[in-house]
């Protein structure tokens, strides 16, 4: 079953961040590469992505969080995206989200697969300050908002094509951000 969706799949465009490909593109210079993925998913067009990068930060960077709310908040005005001295990354976060909305857009991508905790790509990521202590990081509320349908990765947490497939309304139950 899964090898048919797959096939049908062939050459769909699928967003995937950057750093789960073993691209060193985390704030610290490291990536968070997820061995299996590239292999599992062999069919489709997997098109890297960073949006931290994307919004014109370098790499090195400093960590940054989420304060005033979620990656919605961000988007909406009222939250922002700080770094641990208190400095503004919010203009550098929403323009990276917006580029790989378009980047989205360009090549006809309606998924991604997004790196775990973190404040850009995280679906449900801790790097927040709202009453749950966590929500989608700034990327991830955007696609949500857009209708990307979005899987969340882990680093070195072996892929689960049974969540792709339930991404793609194949599997026993469809997963939403
Ligand atoms: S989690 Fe997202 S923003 Fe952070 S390094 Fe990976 S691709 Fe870039």
């Amino acid at each position: 079953m899964s090898d048919e969706v797959l096939l049908r799949m062939k050459g769909t465009p699928v967003l995937v961040s950057a750093c789960l490909l073993g691209v060193r593109c985390r704030y610290d210079g490291r990536h968070n590469l997820c061995p299996d993925l590239t292999s599992a998913l062999a069919s489709v067009h997997i098109i890297p992505f960073c949006p931290e990068q994307l919004g014109g930060l370098p790499t090195p960077r400093p960590p940054a969080s989420i304060i005033h709310g979620d990656g919605s908040d961000v988007l909406d005005g009222a939250g922002q995206v700080v770094d641990a001295e208190g400095r503004a990354f919010t203009g550098a976060f929403r323009k990276g989200a917006y580029e790989a909305l378009r980047l989205a857009r360009m090549l006809g991508a309606s998924l991604a697969i997004v790196k775990d905790r973190s404040p850009s790509c995280g679906i449900i990521t801790p790097y927040c300050e709202n009453e749950k202590g966590s929500g989608p990081g700034v990327t991830a509320a955007l696609f949500g908002r857009e209708g990307i349908g979005l899987l969340e990765q882990g680093r070195g947490i072996p892929f689960s094509l049974d969540g792709f497939l339930n991404l793609l309304g194949e599997g026993p139950s469809r997963s939403h951000p």
